[in-house]
C-alpha cells in the first residue's frame, strides 16, 4: 500500500473513536492516515421525529469527537450536504485539484429501514468510483441476522425469551467474547484521553488531503449548533468521553440493587446511558466489557438484569430489521385499525402533564423538562394514553420522539406497541395499568411525583395515590377521565377487532 494512500470513515452513530470498529480497522490498514467526515443530511433534519434537544447532544458530541480526533492526529471535515451530494462534491473537487481520492471508505453499520436503503445507495457509488468500503458492526452486540431461529415455525423470532437464549448462545461464543475483550482494550485510550496523553497517528488531516488552507467545515458545525441551541428549552446533559467514564463508574456502584430499584422512578438506580447508546458515543459492548460480564460464568442479580436489559435493546432492531413496517403500523394484524377516539383537548393534558393523574403527570413533566424518564412512567404513561384516553399509539410514540434525548426509533416503537397491546410480545391487550395502583407499588412514598408535581408538595403520599375533591390542592388539575369506566371502554374497542379476525 503506498504510503500516500489514505482513509475516510464516515461518522454517523458512532459518534466515538474508542472501540469503535470500522475507524480501527482503518487507522491500522492505513498506519494511520485516515480522517473522518460527518454530513448533516437535511432529508434527516426534516424528519418528522427530529427533536432539538435530541440533536444538541448529538452536536456536543459531534464537538467533543473532532477534539478527540484532533489529539489523535487525525481530522473531521463537516459538509452542509445528505452523503449523496457530499461525496459526490467531494470527489469532484479532489479530481478537479489532481489529489487523489480515498483507497476507502468505512462506517458502523445502521439498522434502521431509512439508513439501510442510503448505505446500499452509496455503496454502489463508491464502488463506481472505484474506491473500497469496508463496513463493521456497532451499534448492536449481535446482528439481526445473526440470530437464526431453528425450530418450526421457520422465520424471525416474536417472542423474546427464545430470541434472549439464542442471544445468550451467541454472547458465549469466542468469537463474541473476542469482540468484547477488544473493546475493554479501548478503555485503556479512554483514560488517555481524559488525561489528555493520546499518542498521535500520521497527523492525516483535511488539510493534507484538500488544498492548503481548507476550511473542514467547523463553520457549518458552529452555525448549526448556534441556531439550534436557540431553540432548545432544557439543560442538555453533558456529551463526551469524560461524561461517559464518569456515568460507567457511578453505575458500576448501582449494578448491584438494579434488579429492584431500576423499576423505582424515584431513586437513581438505572444506568442514564441510554442517550450514550442512540448516537453511539458509548455501546452496549463497551458498557459489556467495562464491567467484564463476558468473563464471569455466573452473573449476580444485578448484572444479569441490566444484560437483560441490553437484550431488550437488540430485540428492537431485530424487530425492526424483520418487520420494518412496524414503522409505520401495528406488528399484530388484529389492532391495525383501531377506532380511537383522539380527542385533542386529552392528548393536550396528556402532553402538558395535567391530567389529574400524579404519576402520569410527573411522568410527562420529567420528560418536559428533563429530556429524559423512567422506563416505569415511560410504560404507565404509554398505557394511560392508549387505554385511558384511548389515543392512538402514533401519537404519543411521535410526542416521545420530538421530546426524548435518547429517543430512538427502533426502542421508542417496540416500547409504544408493548404498551398500546399492538407489538409482537406485547402486554396482552385486556392487562390494562391502573395509575393509582402503579404509583403505590413503584413510588409508594410519593417522591418522585413531588418532585415534577409541586402542587402535591403538601399533600401526604397515600392521599395522593387516591386524590379526592378534599384532598387534591387547587391548583392540580381534576381527574380529565375516569379509569375505571375508560378501563372497560378500552376493552370494548380491542375486543372488537380481536373478535374480526
Ligand atoms: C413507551 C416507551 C418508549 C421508549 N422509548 C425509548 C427510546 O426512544 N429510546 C430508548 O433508548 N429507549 C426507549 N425505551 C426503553 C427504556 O425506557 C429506556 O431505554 C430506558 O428507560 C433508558 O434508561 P437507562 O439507560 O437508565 O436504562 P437502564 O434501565 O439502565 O437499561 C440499560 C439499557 O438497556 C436498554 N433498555 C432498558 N429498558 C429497555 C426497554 N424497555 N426496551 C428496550 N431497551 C431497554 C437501554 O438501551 C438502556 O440504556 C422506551 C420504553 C417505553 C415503554
Amino acid at each position: 500500500m503506498s504510503k500516500d494512500s489514505y482513509a475516510v470513515h464516515w461518522f454517523r452513530r458512532d459518534l466515538r473513536v474508542a472501540g469503535n470498529p470500522a475507524l480501527s480497522r482503518m487507522l491500522k490498514e492505513y498506519d494511520g492516515r485516515v480522517v473522518g467526515i460527518f454530513c448533516f443530511d437535511k432529508k434527516f433534519l426534516s424528519r418528522a421525529d427530529f427533536s432539538h434537544a435530541r440533536f444538541q447532544f448529538f452536536l456536543n458530541t459531534l464537538a467533543s469527537l473532532r477534539d478527540e480526533l484532533l489529539a489523535l492526529g487525525s481530522d473531521l471535515m463537516f459538509c452542509d450536504q445528505g452523503p449523496d451530494e457530499a461525496f459526490e462534491r467531494l470527489f469532484q473537487h479532489l479530481r478537479k485539484n489532481g489529489k487523489a481520492l480515498p483507497q476507502s471508505l468505512s462506517w458502523n453499520r445502521d439498522y434502521e429501514p431509512y439508513a439501510l436503503e442510503r448505505d446500499e445507495r452509496l455503496q454502489k457509488y463508491f464502488h463506481e468510483e472505484g474506491v473500497h468500503t469496508a463496513t463493521e458492526r456497532d451499534h448492536v452486540l449481535i446482528e439481526p441476522h445473526e440470530i437464526v431461529k431453528s425450530t418450526k415455525p421457520i422465520g424471525p423470532y416474536q417472542i423474546f425469551t427464545p430470541y434472549s437464549k439464542k442471544w445468550m448462545e451467541q454472547f458465549r461464543t469466542e468469537e463474541v467474547t473476542g469482540r468484547l475483550d477488544q473493546q475493554k482494550k479501548g478503555f485503556s485510550y479512554l483514560r488517555k484521553v481524559k488525561k489528555g496523553n493520546v499518542e498521535k497517528l500520521n497527523n492525516w488531516n483535511w488539510k493534507k488531503v484538500l488544498d492548503k488552507g481548507e476550511s473542514a467545515g467547523w463553520e457549518i458545525f458552529e452555525d448549526y449548533r448556534q441556531k439550534n441551541q436557540k431553540l432548545v428549552t432544557i439543560e442538555i446533559p453533558e456529551a463526551g468521553t469524560t461524561a461517559i467514564l464518569a456515568q460507567l463508574e457511578h453505575f458500576r456502584q448501582r449494578m448491584d440493587d438494579f434488579a429492584e430499584a431500576r423499576d423505582i422512578p424515584s431513586l437513581d438506580g438505572t444506568s442514564r446511558f441510554s442517550i450514550y447508546f442512540k448516537n453511539g458515543s458509548l455501546t452496549s459492548a463497551q458498557a459489556i466489557a467495562y464491567y467484564e460480564l463476558h468473563k464471569k460464568p455466573k452473573l449476580t442479580k444485578g448484572e444479569a438484569k441490566f444484560l437483560g436489559e441490553l437484550i431488550w435493546r437488540e430485540f428492537g432492531y431485530y424487530i425492526l430489521t424483520k418487520h420494518p413496517r412496524v414503522e409505520g403500523e401495528a406488528f399484530d394484524d388484529r389492532f391495525k385499525k383501531i377506532d380511537w377516539g383522539n380527542r385533542e383537548d386529552w392528548f393536550e393534558a396528556w402532553k402538558a402533564g395535567k391530567t389529574g393523574y400524579p404519576i402520569v403527570d410527573a411522568g410527562m413533566r420529567q420528560l418536559n423538562e428533563t429530556g429524559w424518564m423512567h422506563n416505569r412512567v415511560r410504560m404507565i404513561v404509554a398505557s394511560f394514553l392508549t387505554k385511558d384516553l384511548h389515543i392512538n399509539w402514533q401519537w404519543g410514540e411521535k410526542y416521545f420522539m420530538d421530546k426524548l434525548i435518547d429517543g430512538d426509533l427502533a426502542l421508542n416503537n417496540m416500547g409504544w406497541q408493548w404498551a398500546a397491546s399492538t407489538g409482537c410480545d406485547a402486554q396482552p391487550y385486556f392487562r390494562i395499568f391502573n395509575p393509582s395502583l402503579q404509583s403505590k407499588k413503584f413510588d409508594p412514598d410519593a417522591k418522585y411525583i413531588k418532585e415534577f408535581v409541586p402542587e402535591l408538595k403538601n399533600v401526604a403520599a397515600k392521599a395522593i395515590h387516591n386524590l379526592t375533591e378534599l384532598t387534591r390542592p387547587r391548583a392540580y388539575p381534576a381527574p380529565i377521565v375516569s379509569h375505571d369506566k375508560q378501563r372497560l371502554l378500552a376493552l370494548e374497542l380491542y375486543k372488537v377487532r380481536a373478535k374480526r379476525q
